[in-house]
Parts: C-alpha cells; structure tokens; sequence
C-alpha cells in the first residue's frame, strides 16, 4: 500500500522507522535484529536509506595511486524487498541524485517496480564527502525536483529517450524531504519553502522532515507550508539522543539547533546510561506533544537504536 493511503485511511498517528543499509561485508541479519524487535509496533511503512559511493585514493606497488570508488552500504534495493518479504510491511526506498545518472536511477525504479516496491522518496543526497559542495554525476540530476519529474514522467509511461513510445505505467508514491529549520545551503526558509513547492508543484504526495529536537520548529514550519499553498500530509521526523557526543555531531551533520534545556539535561548526566535515559525521555515527550496536535504519522530514524526505540514507543503507541 502507498505511503498516503495508510496516512488516509488511519484514524490515529502511525508510526514509521529509516533504516540504514548494514555496512558492506555483513549480513542481512544486521537489519533483521533491529526489525525484530521493532514490528510488533507495527510501523505502517519502513524507509531504507540510499548512500553514495565515495571515491578512496589507494596506493598501488609502483609508489601511484589508483581512484577507487567504494559504497559502503550498498543493498537498498534488496533490502527494501526484503522487509517487504520477511514482515509483510511497506518499504520506501531512497532514491538520490549523488553518483547517479538518469539511466542508473531508471534502471534503480524498474528493480524497484517489479519487486512491488511503489513508495519512494526522493532526495538529492549531500556532496561528496571529497567534494565541498554537491556536484551531481555527469548526466545526472542536480536537485530532488528533477527526479521526482522522472519519477513522475515514469508514472506516465515515459522512459528516458523514448518519449514517443508508450512504456507500462509504474505507480510511485513520491515523498520529498523538508527542513523545518531550513535546508543549510538554502539563504533563508522563504527561498527553501520555494523549492519545496517547487517539488510538490512537480508531483511528489508527501513530506518526510529533516530531524527536530523542539516541536516549536514544526508547528512553525507546517504554518509556513500551509500558507505557501503546500497542502500535502507532513511527516514530522524524530530522534532520540543516545550519546552525549551527539549534541555535537548531529547540529554538524544534520545543521539542527539542540534546544537549551535537552543540553542542560544531558550535560548534568554522569553515566553513558543516564543520557540515554535522559534522551528517551524527550523523545517521549516530543512524540506525545506530535501525537496529541494530530500529526499523520511519527518518522522515527531509528540508526540501530533498538532499545531505545522500544522505551519510546512502549510508553507512546
Ligand atoms: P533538494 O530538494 O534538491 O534541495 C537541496 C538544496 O537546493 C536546498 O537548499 C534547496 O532549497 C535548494 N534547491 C532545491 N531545488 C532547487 C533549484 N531548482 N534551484 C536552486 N536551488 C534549489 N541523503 C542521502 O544521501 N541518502 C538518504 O537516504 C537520505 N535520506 C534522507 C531522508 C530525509 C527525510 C531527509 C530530510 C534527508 C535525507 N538525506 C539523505 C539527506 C539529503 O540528501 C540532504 O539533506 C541533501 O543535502 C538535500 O536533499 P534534498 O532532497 O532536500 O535536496
């Protein structure tokens, strides 16, 4: 089922989790253990995440070195059908513009087609870890609203270079990203908001957001939407703190502000156990406050945090 058929047909908040493909050389298994003990929850859909390749410099006999591209976490598409599979729930595959061309990205949906896998988000995938800002491959695409406009000529039955031959239909649900508190190379939300229109304008049917740590952000941010003329569901997208170094890392890597007070609480636990503790805690309080303004559904990225995520949906599902 469609990612907006479950929010249309649900007379409650759903749930979902994102899961990140194993690192490459493990098993299936890695993403079986965190499922597990996960789907008795009975998220309405699981996202797998998609991770570019990055190129390495290795050393070759002569003293020179040899480019190697290297994917760290290949699997997506296996993976996506695997859940499918194992626990009869609906996956969303991750499809980004970074180290893809149209021709790679096409062959990527047909796999995804025949595997019954007809949700999709789509996203432009961040620069190269090598490279300061995104370049997209030769013959790719450079932003998320020129894939969700394949996706959507695909859905029409047009492939690339055969506009005039009318192939089968695919029936993608399209979800984009949003960014309560802005995309970090966008000069202000207004201009942001812009090019989130731009995506929905061009056919994607929902909105996953960028993680938040203050509610305020989000409620903000869908006024804003809403009075931009973005009319589809928005997903409100969340995450527990497990480890104090990640009032660090996660403002660096996902460019979100940690309100005050969670890094007041943090700071004053003495053990490892306390500041996760202390992060469920306001996850808890974050999802009630999401649950009680009537959000569709609660996007949990979840990054293999079993535990966690069990103490949070005991006391909130
Ligand atoms: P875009 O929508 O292309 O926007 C990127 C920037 O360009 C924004 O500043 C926007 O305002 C601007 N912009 C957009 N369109 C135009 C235009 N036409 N002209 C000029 N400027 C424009 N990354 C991965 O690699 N793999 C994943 O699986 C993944 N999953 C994610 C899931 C979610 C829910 C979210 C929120 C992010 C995810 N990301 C993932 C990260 C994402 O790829 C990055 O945040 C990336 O930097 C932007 O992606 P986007 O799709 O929002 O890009």
């Amino acid at each position: 089922m469609k990612v907006t058929e479950h929010l249309n047909r649900a007379d409650k908040t759903l749930l979902s989790f994102e899961i990140l493909p194993p690192l490459k050389g493990k098993s299936i298994q890695n993403i079986y253990s965190v499922l597990d003990p996960l789907v008795e929850f009975k998220p309405a859909f699981i996202n797998v995440t998609y991770h570019r390749s990055e190129y390495i410099y290795k050393k070759r006999g002569d003293e020179r070195f040899d480019k190697v591209f290297i994917r760290k976490r290949p699997g997506t598409v296996g993976i996506c059908a695997a859940v499918q599979f194992k626990y009869h729930i609906d996956s969303v595959a991750h499809i980004i513009c970074g180290g893809f061309t149209k021709e790679e990205t096409e062959d990527a949906l047909i796999d995804l087609s025949y595997l019954g896998i007809d949700n999709v988000l789509l996203l432009r995938g961040d620069a190269s870890k090598n490279e300061r800002d995104f370049i997209p491959e030769p013959g790719g695409h450079s932003h998320a609203v020129d894939l969700v406009r394949q996706v959507v000529d695909m859905n029409r039955g047009k492939y690339l270079e055969e506009d005039s031959i009318q192939g089968y239909k695919t029936d993608f649900n399209i979800g984009v990203a949003g960014y309560p508190e802005k995309h970090f190379e966008s000069p202000n939300l207004k201009s942001d908001l812009k090019h989130l229109k731009e995506k929905i304008d061009a056919g994607a049917d929902y909105i996953v957001t960028q993680m938040f740590f203050d509610n305020q952000q989000f409620f903000a941010f869908v006024d804003r939407c809403r009075a931009e003329g973005i009319t589809v569901p928005i997903i409100p997208g969340i995450k527990s703190i497990t480890a104090a170094s990640q009032i660090h890392s996660i403002p660096r890597t996902f460019h979100v502000d940690i309100p005050e007070a969670l890094i007041d609480t943090i700071e004053k636990c003495t053990t490892a156990e306390a500041v996760k503790k202390a992060g469920v805690a306001w996850c808890i309080e974050q999802s009630r406050e999401l649950v009680k303004a009537g959000v569709p559904c609660i996007h949990y990225y979840t990054m293999g945090n079993v535990d966690a995520m069990r103490s949070i949906l005991t006391e909130v599902f």
